[in-house]
């Protein structure tokens, strides 16, 4: 054996080695469920039905093309306070079904 004291045995190197592969592996593999569930589709806490996306400036409005909610993601709300109430009006009466954009 070419081992020396003070210094990690072969052995110790490659169970370093694998359990370093191991949590890289774990790593990897929340990223990517992380990944996965942001980019997933998000339903409607209400009725479950595909939420849509409507993006309006800098804000994306999530509405529910069945039961017309709208979600804000945080921060949006305060966006939208800026607008003027005539193209708040607008924009909500296109996600409520009562109205189209033109
Ligand atoms: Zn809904």
């Amino acid at each position: 054996m070419s081992w020396k004291p003070g210094l990690p045995s072969h052995d110790e190197n490659e169970w370093f080695a694998r359990r370093d592969a191991e949590w890289l592996k774990e790593q990897r593999a929340r990223l990517d469920a992380e990944r996965a569930a942001r980019e997933a589709a998000m339903h409607c806490p209400r009725c479950k039905t595909e939420l849509g996306h409507r993006p309006y400036k800098d804000v994306s409005l999530d509405y529910c093309p069945n039961c017309h909610g709208v979600w804000l993601d945080a921060g949006e709300l305060a966006m939208l306070a800026h607008e003027s109430e005539r193209n708040l009006l607008r924009i909500a009466k296109e996600l409520d079904g009562s109205g189209r954009m033109v």
